[in-house]
């Protein structure tokens, strides 16, 4: 017997055996065991995660004389005729070459005729958005009153580049790429019953190369597998997809980490002599500190994704970066690699952006300094604010000794019940000596009086009040009419909003970060204030 491609014979014939697209397996299966079929489905997802496969079952599945449950038997006339592609009635067209108008014409007229021998005549229009605007102006009328007997399946990869009015006629089923580790378990498994001998680097190498396409994937086993004479290991996997390429890259990151900048740019003729892509190389190392970022994160990383060697270079790696460089870093390559496809001198580009990175830490200690030496207003500084009669007047911006006494009792206080303490901030000190603690509320706070004038709060008070002090001084709490004084929380917020306001200046104006926003072409979008810990 001839021998048959891994992906034709591994092609799906049943909906369990799509991988990774539960969701839409699920919903599919769920239509067809109800009986609520439509007329027209799109597909949209990455290639190769299944959709031709999906929409082939589906035409089997509703068509079959014999089915099993929602899956077709695959034995019957039917099933055989659409599994080899012989049917009548199923008719799988390729957008990419039928995408004139007289292509759908074709199509149209022959919608009309019912199908030969199944329930439905099925149309599976592969590539739909490479389509020209008057074939989907001639296919829309069709989806706009289609016959009983025809159901269209479209799939594509672009579902942006479908028109709105084929998009609402359509109940659209989005399939997902592939996860890593669905692939690779898919694979291993596929290796063992194919009896072929192989290592895990090797899988997880394959899977890689692939982006989630099974097709893909199974292509590249079975080149190896040819080209090895029956095993899938490392060392062939690595020669077939020119993996060498991969050490002169570690190297490279490895020199920007340590940034070597004679080396750098000494390692940087090499790869220029050896015509690697830029766009490659890039696209690697920021895969690279995505890897490491995620293991400072996590504590491990992705195994099945990497290989037992990967691992280990990672693991050497990551010890020379801290998380902080390893995000700035991973922007720069990231806007590397976009002014590489934007740029026409990607040489230029490639060995600029390099030597950007290999400076990194210069950058990030500047901006550090810079942050430290700017100078953070101390409580006491006086400052341009409004009274609260509205005239601008210098008044003292900052908590005086007694307000510092008051935010030591409220503390106190809220050991033994916070909202206490809470409401009772709202109010200040008119006397406190070794006879009197009075505190005054004004009328605007009266909701916050009336709370800690309830029994339970008052005994709170009084004792906190008594036990700060050491003597026996009595408590008072007044509402003073007319009061236009501040309570403490009232004055820290204030103090609060002023600072924020004074840092937020501060990092706008300073130089530092200018020089940074202006490097990475960025700007700030928001500058977050942390409160002081207590
Ligand atoms: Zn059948």
């Amino acid at each position: 017997m001839a021998y048959l491609a891994l992906a034709r014979k591994y092609r799906p014939q049943n909906f369990h055996e799509i991988v990774g697209q539960d969701f839409v397996i699920k919903t599919l299966s769920n239509a067809i065991e109800l009986g609520r079929i439509s007329h027209a489905y799109l597909f949209t997802g990455p290639r190769g995660v299944g959709k031709t496969s999906t929409a082939r079952i589906f035409a089997k599945a509703v068509n079959c004389k014999t089915p099993d449950g929602v899956n077709p038997c695959n034995t019957c006339e039917i099933c055989e005729e659409i599994t080899d592609g012989s049917s009548m009635d199923v008719i799988e067209i390729d957008g990419a070459s039928n995408r004139g108008i007289d292509e759908i014409r074709q199509l149209r007229e022959s919608v009309r005729f019912i199908p030969a021998k199944c329930n439905y005549k099925i149309y599976i229009i592969d590539e739909v958005h490479m389509l020209t605007e008057p074939a989907f102006n001639a296919l829309l009328k069709t989806l706009e009153e289609p016959p009983e007997h025809v159901i269209f399946i479209m799939a594509t990869t672009d579902a942006h580049r479908i028109p709105p009015t084929i998009l609402s006629r359509c109940q659209r089923y989005d399939f997902k790429k592939i996860p890593a580790d669905f692939m690779y378990d898919y694979l291993s498994g596929v290796l063992q019953k194919e009896e072929i001998e192989h290592d895990r680097d090797a899988v997880s190498v394959i899977m890689r190369n692939s982006e989630g396409c099974m097709r893909d994937a199974l292509s590249l086993v079975d080149q190896i597998v040819a080209y090895s004479g029956g095993t899938v290991n490392i060392q062939d996997t690595s020669y077939l997809l020119g993996l060498s390429d991969y050490t002169i890259i570690n190297r490279l990151f490895e020199l920007v980490l340590n940034e070597d900048i004679t080396a750098v740019v000494k390692h940087t003729e090499e790869i220029n002599l050896k015509g690697l892509d830029y766009i490659f190389i890039t696209k690697t190392i920021i895969e690279y500190l995505k890897h490491i970022m995620f293991a400072k994160a996590t504590g491990y990383f992705p195994e099945k994704e990497l290989t037992s060697e990967e691992i280990k270079y990672f693991t050497k790696i990551m010890e020379k970066i801290d998380e902080n460089r390893a995000f700035v870093l991973f922007q720069l390559f990231q806007k590397l690699l976009q002014d590489l496809k934007f740029y026409d001198m990607q040489q230029y580009v490639f060995e600029f952006g390099l030597y950007k990175a290999a400076n990194i830490s210069k950058v990030i200690d500047a901006s550090a300094a810079a942050s430290k030496s700017a100078p953070i207003p101390e409580n006491k500084t006086a400052a341009k604010t409004s009274d609260t009669h509205g005239k601008s007047t210098d008044s003292k911006m900052g908590l005086n000794d007694m307000d510092k006494m008051w935010d030591k009792l409220l503390d106190q206080i809220s050991k033994y019940n916070p909202s206490t303490s809470a409401n009772l901030s709202h109010g200040y000190i008119i006397t406190s000596d070794s006879n009197n603690f009075k505190v005054g509320f004004s009328e605007a706070k009266r909701f916050h009086y009336d709370i800690v004038n309830k029994k339970e709060h008052l005994d709170i008070i009084t004792n906190v009040v008594r036990n700060f002090f050491g003597d026996d001084r009595k408590l008072s709490i007044v509402l003073e009419n007319g009061s236009k004084k501040k309570g403490l929380s009232e004055k820290k917020e204030e103090l609060e909003t002023y600072h924020e306001k004074k840092t937020k200046e501060e990092i706008n104006k300073n130089e530092m970060i200018s020089k940074i926003k202006n490097e990475f072409n960025g700007k700030i979008t928001n500058i977050k204030v942390y409160k002081a810990n207590k």
